[in-house]
Formats: structure tokens, sequence, C-alpha cells
């Protein structure tokens, strides 16, 4: 390998060519050694399912505190044990939280499905009946835009800082298209940024003018999911917007994806008296009630907020060398030659790496062919098109370690591939 390691951009072209010579030689090693590694979804790997394997001998029962039989029909709002244990960490009072089905991402689609066919409290019209807008975040996450892209709504991409999204664009643009009618918010530990909602931004996220039918789509996926001990404190964005006078601006969701079994955990909604009076009302035609018993199990196996926050402990203890050893290969190996930035999250699923502009397809490419599947470049934008070609999202948990520091290398080999053969491209 060039030992002299300097910014590629800064080198001149003789110490690039050798650069990219030395990197294109790493690159036909890593090829050959015909690697077959998956770092492309933020999944839990089996050694975190396995912390809630004594779910599957649970529940114990089959009634609730009140002595409801929960194998029948009925309860449509969810268990009220399981609802109180995380109405603390998402702030949202057990009458207004309800426990549905296992995912967070269905009650998401058919929340604006339903806004489409029926429009929300205090709106005049269905938003079908009328052009409708998203605000997405940018880098976001692919299945916020998915929905979207499914139901036609069109996404306007807002870049994210570190406390959030941009609120003087937000501003802007609420001020001046009232087609906008939704707003993607991962407001703890975002994906794939790890960026935290300051207090300021939520509170301009919900006092800003806006459509009366405006919603803020408050996905609080990551709020217990932490990896470090400094912790930001919830936000009671209900109560904050209440203040505002816009108690009906945010809906709140969240699940148990990351916390017991993504395929047979427990979601949630949240919201205003009127919201939730909304989505029942919608929701009482599409079911009798939710699995019941997957939430007696959750409620037993969890016990309490306190049990929650241990059981969360366990994941960090997992997941976190992970973490580090992202940070550590894009330390050790990109950043002598200011071959990418990204954040080192305190929490959540993601590391959000950028490459140099137009190089991220190429390195992604590159890496595919050598074995290491990596989430597509452009995932993190509306419609698959990151504008700059730079942003990477790294999903590290579902691999062991040892093949993820493998998988990190290679990744990073193509990366060094890529932006020497760009930058040697644009000298020639
Ligand atoms: N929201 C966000 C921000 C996510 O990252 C994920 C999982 N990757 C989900 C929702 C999925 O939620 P669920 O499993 O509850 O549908």
């Amino acid at each position: 390998m060039t030992s002299a390691a300097a910014p590629l951009t800064d080198l001149d072209t003789e110490a690039l060519r050798a650069a990219h010579a030395d990197f294109a030689r790493a690159y036909d090693e890593l090829k050959a050694a015909g690697l077959a590694l998956d770092i492309t979804r933020g999944k839990p790997s089996a050694e975190q399912l396995d912390l809630s394997n004594a779910l599957l001998d649970l529940p114990d029962g089959y009634r609730d505190a009140a002595g409801t039989d929960l194998r029948n029909y009925g309860g449509p709002n969810g268990l009220p044990e399981l609802r109180s244990i995380f109405a603390d960490a998402l702030r949202v009072p057990v009458p207004q939280l309800l426990a549905l089905g296992n995912s967070s991402l269905t009650i998401m689609h058919d929340t604006i499905a339903q806004a489409l066919l029926h429009g929300v409290p205090g709106g005049e019209l269905p938003w079908a009946n009328q052009p409708v807008s998203f605000l997405a975040p940018v880098p976001g996450y692919d299945r916020h835009f998915t929905i979207c892209e499914r139901f036609g709504i069109r996404m306007i991409p807002v870049p994210m800082n570190e406390d959030g999204p941009d609120i003087e664009t937000v501003r802007t643009l609420l001020a001046t298209d009232d087609s906008i009618k939704g707003m993607w918010c991962v407001p703890v530990y975002s994906n794939p940024s790890g960026a935290v909602y300051s207090e300021e931004v939520v509170r301009a996220l919900v006092s800003l003018p806006a459509a009366d039918d405006f919603r803020l789509f408050w996905d609080n996926a990551y709020a217990v999911h932490h990896l470090s001990d400094e912790r930001p404190e919830p936000i009671d964005v209900l109560a904050i917007a209440a203040e505002a006078g816009n108690p009906d601006r945010p809906l709140i969701f969240a699940s148990t994806s990351k916390v017991t079994f993504p395929g047979a955990g427990v979601a949630f909604i949240g919201g205003s008296e009127a919201n939730i009076a909304w989505f029942q009302h919608n929701s009482a035609a599409q079911s009798i009630g939710p699995d019941k018993l997957n939430q007696l199990r959750h409620a037993q196996f969890l016990k309490d907020e306190a049990g929650l926050t241990a059981h969360m402990e366990k994941h960090r203890a997992i997941i976190e060398p992970k973490f580090a050893a992202v940070d550590a290969a894009f330390r050790n190996r990109l950043a002598p030659w200011g071959a990418g930035s990204w954040n080192a999250p305190k929490g959540g699923y993601f590391v959000s790496l950028d490459v140099l502009d137009g190089c991220a397809k190429r390195a992604v490419q590159l890496a595919k062919e050598a074995g290491i599947a990596v989430t597509p470049a452009g995932a993190t934008f509306p419609y698959g098109e990151d504008p700059r070609d730079a942003n990477i999202r790294i999903a590290p948990t579902f691999p062991p370690l040892d093949e993820l520091t493998t998988a990190l290398d290679g990744l990073c080999t193509a990366i060094l591939l890529a932006e020497s053969e760009a930058l040697l491209a644009e000298r020639n």
C-alpha cells in the first residue's frame, strides 16, 4: 500500500496514479477472496433475537389484569399493560397510545391511505382530492419513501442537520406550498444519520404555519435504542404541539421490532385525542382487534419500563462493538485519504457515510462485484436519487463481528478505488 496517505484530492497526478494502482491491486485480491457478505439491511443479529427467546414460552395464561380473556375478539386499543410500558419512553398518555399488529410501517401506510380516502381531523377534503406532497428529510429511510411512491405522493427533500431537518428550508417550503400534507420524521437516532432532533427543532416543526391538515409522521422507531450513556431526554411532542395550538399535527409511531422480534413484535400509534378517535373510527372497519396474546407475552416478558431499559442494555452490549468496528474501519482506511465522512451515532441502527461526490454508486457496485452486498447507493433519497451520488447507508447489526470487519475493509477498498478512478478521470 502507498504509505504516505494524504487526501486523495490533494495528490499530484503521479501520486494519485500510484495510489490508484495500489487500490486496484488490493481490490483484485479482495475479489479473488470470493467473499459472500451482506450488510444491506438493519436487522437484529441472531444473537440479539436470542435475547427474547423467553417470549417463545409465553404467555403464561391468557387473561389481562382486568380478567379479560385475550384469546377472543375485542380490545381494539391493545393491552393497557403493554401500552403503559412504552407510554413514558414515547411520551404518549396510555389512553392515546394504541398497541396493534406487528409492524409500525403497516400503521403508517394505512394512516396515509385513510388520510387520502377520508381526510384528517381539521382538513376540509380527503387528501386524494387535492395535490399532496410530503417533506422528506435526506438522507432518510427508504421504506418511508416507498409508501409515498406507492400512493403517488410527491416528495420534497429537506437537508438533515445534526439537530434535525433544516428548519429554514422547512419554513420556506411550508409557507409557499400548501400541497404539503405530511413530513417524515425519525426524531431519535434518525435512519440513517443518527441525528436526534433538538427541542428547538421540534418546537419549530409543531409551530410553523402550515396547512390545517398537515401531519408530522413522527416515527420514533429508535426511542429506546441507545448505544451510549449519553441519552437524549424524550421530547413530549404532543404537549409541545398542543401548546403551539396544533395538537393534531404529530402522529407518533413505534414498534418492538428491534426490541424483541421484528417478525412478531407489537407496533404502536399515538396522537391527540382527535387523531386517535379518527384512527379508531377508520380501523374499526379493518379489524375486530389485534393479537392480544402476543401483546400479553410482551408485557410479561418486558414486565415494566425498567425491564425494557435492562433488555435494551443487552442489545447495546451486542451491537456497540459493531458500531465501534465501523468507526475504526473508516478511521483507519478512509480518513487518511480524506475519502469519507461519517457519523458515530449514539443510538439506532445505522451509520451514514458520505464519499466523494459521484462515487457512491460505483463504490457499491465494486463492493457487490467483490461479494459484499451494501444498501444500494441512492436508497436514502426519494426516488433513489442522491443528487450528489455520495451517501451510503451502513447497517452493521446483522453480521457477526468478524464478517462485518471483513465486509467493511472490503467496502473501504472499493471506495478508495472508486474515488481514485474518478479523480484520475477528471484529470485526463
Ligand atoms: N421506521 C424506521 C425508521 C425504521 O428504521 C424501521 C426498520 N428499519 C421501521 C420503521 C420498521 O418498523 P416496523 O418493523 O415496525 O414496521
